[in-house]
């Protein structure tokens, strides 16, 4: 999974800028980067984007609070929205865009990209299920999906051999229409995917009969999906390129993998926290010694200290979960010792324990002499 710069760093500001200086900050970034402005610079090109995403999300109250709030992970887990930032939805943003594009490079960069030219495909989304461990450590997995490639017969036009689409009537081409409408804040100007064509500005008289006009062709493809060790359940692995294909030469969607983890018998995950109980016996609890402990890594020996009560956590340092940014960064493993009364004695053994209670309330260990002295006079009063 890529690193992420957080969206107020990104922008300059600080967590309590106001509307007006978030819009401010990112007016003379998107100035500095705009793609038009740097044609052929792809580090532009990923500044501006970034730009985009985080004022996309802080221009946005809701999205803004539920950011500052869960941070990144607001817009990654799975459900509701989830799957990351969607570029590809960056389009539909024209609203909050409009007002700094609109003065900033005229209305045209915003009608270029809504008329035919490229665009990127759908997302594409799946999901897979992995249990604790693979999550924990990583893993390799295939996934096999329906995808859709451009129909080779017809180079995904749609068009039978030998014919061509030819242009929609209704909006000339364009694959969209215009109409005025009256809103609240006076009339208002939609844009609508053509309805006769489909926003594609085509019409295709004689369909492709390999695609049935549709300009592609599913098929069964192998995925191979790279899990990156510390995943957690319900977080997405993108995979770039593997979605829809794009329209008029642009680029494939991105696929989403949704991950499920299992839960496991006895660990249990909080973050990059791993917890767990283990027992030990009373005997141990009392004299101290070494008890084995069950870890992702494997058992390791713990060396409890004598006097241990039962409930008793400890923490076994970067034994816990992978981080997302750094696998060599890991989490802690928490155990909780539970001493354990034992429920079936042999004659002997009860003997043994009845003889050692007696010797608890008789005769006290040297150094509680004083204490049980004073304990005795008590009791005698
Ligand atoms: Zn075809
Ligand atoms: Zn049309």
């Amino acid at each position: 999974m890529a690193d992420k710069r957080d969206y107020y760093e990104v922008l300059g500001v600080s967590k309590s800028a106001s509307e007006d200086e978030i819009k401010k900050a990112y007016r003379q970034l998107a100035k500095k980067y705009h793609p038009d402005m740097n044609p052929g610079d792809k580090e532009a090109e990923a500044k501006f984007k970034e730009a985009s995403e985080a004022y996309a999300i802080l221009s946005d109250p809701e999205k803004k609070r539920q950011y500052d709030q869960f941070g990144h992970a607001a817009f990654e887990q799975g459900g509701g929205g989830g799957g990351g930032f969607d570029y590809s939805n960056m389009g539909d943003m024209g609203d909050i865009f409009g007002d700094i594009f609109g003065d900033l490079f005229g209305s045209g960069s915003r009608t270029r990209r809504a008329n035919n030219g490229p665009m990127k495909g759908a997302n594409v989304r799946a999901g897979i299920r992995i249990t604790f461990e693979e999550a924990v450590f990583g893993t390799e997995k295939e996934l096999e999906l329906n995808l859709k490639d451009e129909c080779e017969k017809c180079h995904g036009s749609g068009a039978k051999a030998g014919t061509s689409p030819v242009t929609c009537t209704k909006c000339g081409g364009r694959g969209q229409v215009t109409f005025t409408q009256q809103s609240l804040f006076g009339m208002v100007r939609n844009v609508q995917a053509c309805p006769d064509c489909g926003g594609t500005g085509k019409i295709i008289k004689d369909k492709c009969p390999d695609c049935y006009g549709t300009g592609y062709i599913s098929r069964k493809k192998k995925i191979q999906v790279s899990v990156p060790a510390g995943i957690d359940n319900g977080q997405s692995i993108r995979i770039r390129a593997k979605g829809e294909p794009g329209v008029n030469g642009g680029e494939r969607g991105d696929l989403l993998v949704e991950v499920a983890v299992s839960r496991h018998p006895i660990f249990q995950r909080q973050e990059y926290d791993i917890y767990s109980t283990a027992p030990i016996s009373f005997a141990q609890a009392a004299l101290g010694g070494d008890v084995r402990i069950s870890t992702v890594d494997g058992d390791v020996l713990y060396n409890v200290k004598p006097g241990t009560q039962t409930d008793t956590r400890v923490r076994l340092r970067g034994k816990g979960v992978p981080t997302l940014r750094n696998k060599s960064v890991r989490g802690d493993h928490y155990v909780t010792l539970v001493v354990q009364v034992p429920t079936k004695l042999t004659n002997e053994q009860r003997e043994l324990l009845q003889k050692f209670d007696d010797a608890m309330n008789g005769k006290a260990p040297e150094e509680d002499s004083d204490k049980d002295k004073k304990k005795k006079k008590w009791f005698e009063k």
